[in-house]
C-alpha cells in the first residue's frame, strides 16, 4: 500500500481533489507545488494509515518506515542538507492534517530534527548562532509541550526569568548565548518532568512527533469536537512532514497568514498580518503586534509588508492572484519569507462573514473568475438571513440577562410590555416595545405586529411565537427559561436581576440572547450586490416564489423583498382587531341565522377594506386567500367580564351565553370544528367572505383598470365533496357580484392540501379545483398524527437519538409528507392537466423543502416576507 505521498520534492504525487486521503492542509500543499508555487518540499502519510493504525492496535505496518525512509530521502536530496547532519541539517516540520480543519489535533512542531550537535551544524551553516539557539529552544519548547505533554506555561516561565535577568523586554533582543542557556535550562526541565532525557536521534523525534499526531486523532478534545460537528471516527488525520523555511533569521525574514480579500466585507483588499524575523504562530500567539499587509491599510507608527519586505510582497501579490484564479475562491493562505525568499505553507477557501461571501462571489463572477451560476451555487441561501435583519453592533457595550431559542433573526430593542394591548398603544405613540409574554397565542399577534420584538420564556421553535414572529419577520427569542415572568408585579427577572415593565431591553433573535438595557444595532442596506444576486437567481429558477401575508404592511414588504404573488392570506388575525372581534363573537354565540347573518354584516365592510388594500398593493398579482379556517374556540371569549358584555351587546342573558359558550366548546379542537367544515355548517360565513373578496376585487378593478386575480381557497378539505359544496356556494357569490360589476375579475378556486385522505383521493377533489396548495404545516401534523404546539417536549430528543434526521416542521418529510404530496400532485394532474400547484406551510421557505418542491415540479412556493430572497435563491439552486 502506499501510505506515504511527496509534494514540492522532485516528485509531487497530490492533488487537491485528494483531500480525503491526504487530508486538507497535506491535498492543497501538493496542489500549490503542482502549479508551480514555492512549497517547501514533504510528505504526506495518509489519512488510511491513520485508520491503519487504530485497527492493529496503534501499530504502524511494516512497510511505512521504508516509504518514509524514501520520501525523506529525496527531501534531502532536494534542498541539498541532510537529516541529523552534523555540519548541514535537515529540519523538518510535523504538521496534522484532517479532511477538515478540526480543532483538538496535535499542534504543529517546527524545528524538528535539531539536537545538540545538529545546532552548531545550523549555527555555521547559517553564520547566525541567535537564529541557531532561538530555533532549537522553539523546538524542544513545542516537542516538549506537544509531543512530551510538559506544560508550556513551564516553558514561558523560564523565558520570562531570563528576560528579566538580562533586562530585556522582546524575545527577539535576547542574544545567541541566552537561548543557549535556555536551552539548557528546557533540557533540564524536559528531564525532570518527563524522567527521561530530551530525545536526541532525530528519527526518534521524527516517530515521536508521527505518533503523536495520529494519537491526538482520538484525544478527548477531537472526539467531542467530531462528536459536535457529525465528523465520522474512521475520516482519519493525516500527518504532513515538511522542509524547514525559516521567517526567524533575521529582518529580511518574516511569516504572515492573510486573506486574498477581505473576509468580513469581502472587499478585494489583501487582508492580513505578519511579523519580520518569526516563526511559525508568532503572528497568532499575541506575543509581538503583527504588521498589517498594505502600505494602504497600515495605520501611523504601522511598518507594512509592502515597505519593509517589497520584494517578497510583490511576490505574495502574484501568488495571491494565481491562487484565487486557480482555486476561483477566496483563499486563507500561510507563507514565510526566508532572506526575502517566499514560501508558501497552506492555504485553504476562507471563512468569511455573509456579507463577504455575497460581495466575493458576485464580483468574481463579475471578474470573470467564476459563471453566474457558480455565483449563485456559492450563497447559501439561509446566510441571506443575516443581511436582511437589523443586526447588533458587535462594537456596542452589552450585559447578557438570558438565553433563550435564537426563533426568529433579528435584533431588536425597545421597553418591556407584557401585553399585547398595551405594545399597541404605546407603538401608537411611536415608542419601542418588545411584548414579552410566558406563551402567545393568536389574541397576541397583534401585538406581536406592534411590537420590535418577542420574547417567551415557553415553547419552542415551532411555537406560536415563534412562527408567527418569523412570518412577520419580527425578531424572537422563544423558551427563554432563564427568565421568570411575573405578569401580576408586572416585572421579570432573570438570575437576581429583576426589570420592570418599561425598562428597555434588547434582543438578538439570531442567537437567543438577551440583554438588558439598549445595544446599538446595525440596520441592513439590500446593497447592489444583493440585487444583483437576486437578479441572477431570478433568470435561472422555474419555481416562483410568493410570500405568506395577510396585512398591507406584510404584503408591501413580500414587494419589496420580490415577491410574485401572494400564496397564503390568511383571514382568522383579521378577526382578531379590536373593532372586530365583538361581531366576530357574535357571529360564533348566535342563536340563529338571522343574528348571525347581523353580525356577518357587520364585518363585512371590514373584510372588503382588508382585500382591497392587498389588492391594491399586489396588483395583478395572484392573491391566494384561505377562507375561515381555526377551531371557532380560538375566538370565544375566555372571562366572566368578557362573557358579561358579549351578553349585553346581543341582548341575551349570562347564563344563556355560558351555555353556548360550553356547548362549542371542543377536546380536540385541531380536529375538531374547523376548516371548510364551517363553511359548511355556517354557509353564511363563507359567503360573506367570498362576497367581501369579490366586491374589493371589483372596486379594485374599476380603481386600475386591470383585472385583480383572486384565489379562493377552501381549507381542510378531505372529501371532494366538501369542495364541491363549499365551491357551489362561492360560485353563487361570484355570480351574483362579479357577473353584475361589469368588472373582469381573474378568480380560481381551490383548496389546501392538508390532509393525507386529501393527497390520497387528489384525483376527485382534483375535478372541483383550480389549484392546490399543499399546507404543509398542518399536513405534517396529520401525517405523523403529532401536534406541533405539543412536540415540544419531545421531539428534541427523537432527533437527538436519531429517530427523525430533522424537525419535520421545519424540513419537509421527503419520505411520508413528500410522498403525499407527489401522489397529490400526480393524481390531480391526471385529470387536471394544468392543476397549479403550491406550497404554503413553513416549509416553502426552506432551502431543502423547496429542491423537493423543485423535483416534484410544484409551480411554485410561498413563504414568510423575509424568506423571499431565500427562497428566490434556493429555488434558483434547486433549478441548476
Ligand atoms: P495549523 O493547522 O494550526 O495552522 P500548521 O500546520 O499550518 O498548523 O502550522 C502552523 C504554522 O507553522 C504555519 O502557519 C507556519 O507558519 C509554520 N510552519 C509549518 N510548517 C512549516 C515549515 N515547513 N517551515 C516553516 N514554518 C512552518
Ligand atoms: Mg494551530
Ligand atoms: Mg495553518
Amino acid at each position: 500500500t502506499q501510505w506515504v505521498y511527496n509534494f514540492g520534492a522532485g516528485r509531487n504525487e497530490g492533488r487537491a481533489d485528494m483531500r480525503n486521503l491526504l487530508g486538507g492542509k497535506g491535498a492543497n500543499l501538493a496542489e500549490m507545488a503542482g502549479i508551480g508555487l514555492p512549497v517547501p518540499p514533504g510528505f504526506t502519510i495518509t489519512t488510511e494509515l491513520c485508520t491503519e493504525f487504530y485497527r492493529n492496535d496503534r501499530t504502524y505496518p511494516a512497510d511505512l518506515k521504508p516509504q518514509v525512509d524514501a520520501a525523506l530521502a529525496l527531501i534531502e536530496e532536494a534542498v541539498g542538507l541532510r537529516f541529523g547532519d552534523g555540519e548541514k541539517p535537515l529540519l523538518v516540520s510535523v504538521r496534522s492534517g484532517a479532511r477538515v480543519s478540526m480543532p483538538g489535533m496535535m499542534d504543529t512542531v517546527l524545528n524538528l530534527g535539531l539536537n545538540d550537535e545538529t545546532v552548531q551544524g545550523l549555527e555555521r551553516s547559517s553564520g547566525d548562532p541567535r537564529f541557531a539557539w532561538d530555533s532549537y529552544r522553539r523546538f524542544i519548547q513545542m516537542y516538549g509541550s506537544v509531543v512530551l505533554g510538559v506544560s508550556h506555561h513551564r516553558f514561558e516561565e523560564i523565558i520570562e526569568d531570563i528576560k528579566t535577568e538580562m533586562n530585556v523586554l522582546e524575545d527577539t533582543a535576547l542574544s545567541a548565548e541566552s537561548w543557549a542557556h535556555v536551552v539548557e535550562s528546557y533540557k533540564d526541565l524536559v528531564a525532570r518532568e518527563t524522567g527521561k532525557p530530551f530525545p536526541q536521534s532525530p528519527e526518534d523525534q521524527l516517530w515521536g512527533a508521527i505518533g503523536a499526531v495520529f494519537g491526538s486523532w482520538m484525544n478527548p478534545r477531537a472526539n467531542t469536537y467530531r462528536r459536535l460537528h457529525d465528523i465520522p471516527a474512521d475520516w482519519g488525520t493525516a500527518v504532513n512532514v515538511q522542509a524547514m523555511v525559516f521567517g526567524n533569521m533575521g529582518e529580511d525574514c518574516a511569516t504572515g497568514v492573510c486573506f486574498t480579500r477581505d473576509p468580513s466585507t469581502g472587499e478585494n483588499v489583501f487582508y492580513g498580518e505578519y511579523l519580520v524575523n518569526a516563526q511559525g504562530e508568532d503572528v497568532v500567539a499575541g506575543i509581538r503586534t503583527p504588521q498589517p499587509m498594505s502600505e494602504a491599510r497600515a495605520k501611523e507608527g504601522e511598518l507594512s509588508m509592502e515597505r519593509a519586505l517589497p520584494e517578497a510582497y510583490r511576490e505574495l501579490l502574484t501568488v495571491r492572484d494565481t491562487l484565487e484564479r486557480h482555486y476561483r475562491d477566496m483563499q486563507d493562505i500561510e507563507f514565510t519569507v526566508q532572506k526575502n525568499k517566499l514560501y508558501m505553507l497552506q492555504t485553504r477557501s476562507g471563512k468569511r462573514t455573509a456579507a463577504a461571501s455575497l460581495r466575493i462571489a458576485i464580483e468574481m463572477a463579475q471578474e470573470g473568475r467564476i459563471s453566474h451560476e457558480e455565483a449563485i451555487q456559492r450563497i447559501q441561501p439561509s446566510s441571506l438571513d443575516q443581511l436582511l435583519h437589523p443586526t447588533l453592533d458587535p462594537k456596542a457595550e452589552r450585559v447578557i440577562l438570558a438565553r433563550g431559542l435564537p426563533a426568529s433573526p433579528g435584533a431588536a430593542g425597545g421597553v418591556i410590555v407584557f401585553s399585547a394591548d398595551e405594545v399597541e398603544a404605546r407603538a401608537a405613540r411611536g415608542e419601542d416595545t418588545i411584548l414579552v409574554r410566558i406563551e402567545t397565542s393568536p389574541e397576541d399577534v397583534h401585538g406581536m405586529h406592534a411590537a420590535r420584538g418577542v420574547l417567551t420564556t415557553r415553547g419552542g421553535m415551532t411555537s406560536h411565537a415563534a412562527v408567527v414572529a418569523r412570518g412577520m419577520g419580527r425578531a424572537c427569542v422563544a423558551g427563554c427559561g432563564g427568565i421568570r415572568v411575573d405578569y401580576a408585579a408586572q416585572t421579570l427577572s432573570a438570575g437576581n436581576r429583576t426589570l420592570k415593565a418599561g425598562d428597555w431591553i434588547t434582543l438578538d433573535g439570531s442567537t437567543g440572547e438577551v440583554f438588558a438595557g439598549k445595544v446599538a444595532t446595525i440596520q441592513p442596506t439590500l446593497s447592489g450586490d444583493f440585487s444583483t444576486l437576486m437578479g441572477w437567481a431570478d433568470s435561472v429558477r422555474r419555481l416562483k416564489v410568493r410570500a405568506n401575508a395577510e396585512t398591507p404592511e406584510d404584503a408591501a414588504m413580500a414587494s419589496k423583498f420580490g415577491a410574485e404573488g401572494i400564496g397564503l392570506c390568511r383571514t382568522e388575525h383579521m378577526f382578531f382587531a379590536p373593532e372586530r372581534i365583538g361581531a366576530v363573537r357574535q357571529m360564533i354565540m348566535a342563536e340563529n341565522e338571522a343574528a348571525r347573518r347581523r353580525a356577518l354584516d357587520t364585518l363585512l365592510p371590514f373584510q372588503r377594506e382588508d382585500f382591497a388594500a392587498l389588492f391594491r398593493i399586489m396588483g395583478d398579482r395572484p392573491v391566494t386567500i384561505r377562507l375561515l379556517d381555526p377551531p371557532l374556540h380560538e375566538f370565544l371569549p375566555h372571562t366572566e367580564a368578557e362573557l358579561e358584555e358579549l351578553a349585553r351587546e346581543m341582548g341575551e342573558t349570562l347564563e344563556a351565553v355560558k351555555e353556548r359558550h360550553a356547548a362549542l366548546s371542543e377536546s380536540n379542537p385541531m380536529l375538531g370544528h374547523r376548516g371548510c367544515r364551517l363553511g359548511i355548517t355556517f354557509p353564511e360565513i363563507y359567503a360573506m367572505q367570498a362576497r367581501a373578496i369579490f366586491e374589493a376585487a371589483v372596486l379594485v378593478g374599476s380603481e386600475t383598470g386591470r383585472p385583480v386575480t383572486p384565489e379562493i381557497m377552501i381549507p381542510l378539505v378531505g372529501s371532494e365533496h366538501e369542495l364541491r359544496v363549499t365551491r357551489a356556494e362561492v360560485e353563487a357569490v361570484a355570480r351574483d357580484i362579479v357577473d353584475k360589476g361589469g368588472v373582469a375579475v381573474d378568480y380560481t378556486v381551490g383548496t389546501m392540501i392538508e390532509l393525507p385522505r386529501a393527497a390520497l383521493t387528489a384525483d376527485r377533489i382534483g375535478e372541483h379545483a383550480d389549484f392546490f396548495s399543499f399546507g404543509t404545516n398542518d399536513l405534517t401534523q396529520t401525517t405523523f398524527g403529532l401536534s406541533r404546539d405539543d412536540a415540544g417536549s419531545f421531539l428534541p430528543h427523537y432527533i437527538e437519538k436519531g429517530l427523525l434526521p430533522r424537525d419535520p416542521f421545519v424540513t419537509i418529510d421527503r419520505e411520508g409528507v413528500g410522498a403525499l404530496v407527489r401522489i397529490a400532485a400526480e393524481k390531480s394532474r391526471a385529470v387536471r392537466p394544468g392543476i397549479k400547484l403550491g406550497i404554503c406551510g413553513e416549509h416553502g421557505g426552506d432551502p431543502s423543502s423547496i429542491e423537493f418542491c423543485e423535483q416534484v415540479g410544484l409551480d411554485y412556493v410561498s413563504c414568510s416576507p423575509f424568506r423571499v430572497p431565500i427562497a428566490r435563491l434556493a429555488a434558483a439552486q434547486a433549478a441548476l
